[in-house]
């Protein structure tokens, strides 16, 4: 699995299909933060009480780029989590 430098999105092969970048990318490691997903706030935080449950450590970030009200309509925050959470954490995500 890659992770881009720049943020953060895990792919399987490059470029980014968050960004578009295709130098910054490198082989996921275990203490690397990496975006889970990217969801609606109401979303997020259910999200995350989910994991805290799993005790899974995770932060919620607002998403950049979208104007400067951080909680205008369409807004939306993406789920940090380590690497080594990863497989864990998506199940989770699938329960949802
Ligand atoms: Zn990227």
């Amino acid at each position: 699995m890659l992770i881009c430098e720049k943020c953060r999105t895990l792919m399987q092969e490059g470029p980014c299909p968050r960004c578009g970048n295709s130098l910054r990318l490198k082989e996921a490691e275990k203490d690397d933060i990496c975006v889970l997903t990217r969801q609606p706030r109401i979303r997020a935080d259910l999200l995350e009480d989910l994991l805290k449950q799993e005790t899974i450590p995770c932060v919620i970030r607002a998403d950049q780029g979208l104007g400067v009200l951080a909680d205008m309509p369409g807004q939306t925050y993406r789920i940090e989590i380590r690497f080594s959470d990863y497989e864990r954490a998506m199940e989770v995500l699938g329960e949802v």
